[in-house]
């Protein structure tokens, strides 16, 4: 997608933290912050959001949780964590490119808004 934040921050165009990347999942520090280990995690293939998975392209999502479990042992997050999914204007979405927030290090409110 040409005017996709996500995607453009996958291709390296604009710059980002990178945490781990394989073939098809990318993931990167937030710069907004709500918790101490706020990252991002994408799938490479362009997908707006969650109302777009489908059996097509759902394998995006389980490399997403593959990728989710190695970072939270990479990152420390041995006590556990939240993921986030965020899906359109009421669900607060901001970037339309299939994203999940991996939030920890703290004791996380047992309210999710
Ligand atoms: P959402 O509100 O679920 O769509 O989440 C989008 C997230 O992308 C927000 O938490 C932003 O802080 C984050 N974000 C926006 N631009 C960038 C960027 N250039 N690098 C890293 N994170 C970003
Ligand atoms: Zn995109």
């Amino acid at each position: 997608m040409d005017d996709c934040l996500f995607c453009k921050i996958i291709a390296g165009e604009i710059p980002s933290t990178k945490v781990y990347e394989d073939e098809d999942v990318f993931a990167f520090r937030d710069i907004n912050p709500q918790a101490p280990a706020p990252i991002l995690l994408v799938p490479k293939k362009h997908i707006c959001c969650t109302r777009a998975i489908n059996s097509e392209n759902s394998f995006y999502v389980a490399k997403c949780f593959e990728a989710i479990a190695k970072i939270a042992k990479a990152e420390g997050l041995d006590n556990g964590y939240r993921v986030i999914n965020n899906c359109g204007e009421d669900g607060g979405q901001t970037v339309m490119h299939l994203h999940f927030h991996l939030l920890g290090g703290v004791k996380l409110g047992e309210k999710m808004v």
